[in-house]
Formats: structure tokens, sequence, C-alpha cells
């Protein structure tokens, strides 16, 4: 799939929730984990290959997870830490995230889950939550740096 880049108004929309898991969705979720290898991406939301569903997925180097319609049901502390985005190329800058996050979502099984995060894995799960709102990291970050 082709990743968009901001601009796109596809990336400002709240996305939807995903009312039902079907084979589409689970399709879409290999599509997108496909996407993101080849990007060498650590996660990417769904409107980032401009599909307007709640649907993330995270691969921070532990395995693949992949979250539909996922809710952060509480979170604690603050890091701050550089972040890039692959719909934001060449751009990197400093986001203030929360240390560690709860997350209840369904999988592809249409099964709940729910999972602590923390460090890298919780800051990316943040980042990919924004997508769903129509948030880019670029909204929050501080001494933005342009690499080309
Ligand atoms: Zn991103």
């Amino acid at each position: 799939m082709k990743i968009v880049c901001d601009g796109d108004p596809v990336l400002r929309k709240k996305a939807r929730d995903v009312s039902k898991v079907t084979k589409e969705t689970t399709k879409l979720l290999d599509q997108m984990l496909e996407t993101m290898r080849v990007a060498q991406g650590v996660g990417l939301a769904a409107p980032q290959v401009g599909i307007d569903r709640r649907i993330i997925i995270v691969d921070i180097g532990e395995g693949v997870f992949e979250f539909i319609n996922p809710h952060i049901l509480a979170s604690g502390g603050s890091l701050v830490d550089v972040e890039g985005c692959l719909s934001v190329p060449g751009i990197n800058g400093e986001v203030e995230r929360k240390a560690w996050v709860e997350l209840e979502a369904l999988n592809r099984f249409s099964q709940k889950i729910s999972l602590k995060a923390d460090g890298l894995f919780a800051r990316v799960i943040q980042h990919e939550i924004d997508h769903l709102e129509g948030i880019l990291f670029i909204d929050r970050a501080r001494n933005i740096e342009y690499n080309d």
C-alpha cells in the first residue's frame, strides 16, 4: 500500500471505529504489516495508508501487535524522546509522551485484549493512536530537525 504524506486530508480526519472485524479487516492488517516492513517503520495507523478506520499496528522488534479500536484506559509519567513519522518524511522532533499506558483493543479474532506498555512500545502506541485522531507528531514536537 502507498503511505500518504502530510497534506493528505485523511491524516487530519478522526478515524471511525471498526464495527465488525471481517475478512477485509484481516486483509487490511496483513497489507499494513507488509507496508510497514517495506518502509522499515515501527508502527503504522490505517489513515497512513488512506483508510479511515481505527486500526494500528506496532512492531518495535518484539513481535507484531495489532490493535483494532484501541483505547487508552490509564497512563502515567512522562518522557521526552525523538520521533519521526513515515507520513512526515525527513523530519524529527522531540515529543513528550506518557511513560506508560494501559491499552484495550480488539485483535484480528475480534477478541478483547488489554496490555500495559512502557518505553518505546508505549511511545509508538501513543503516536499511532494520535493518527486516529488526526494528530501528527509535528503538532506536539519541539526542537524540530530537517534531515534532508
Ligand atoms: Zn506517524
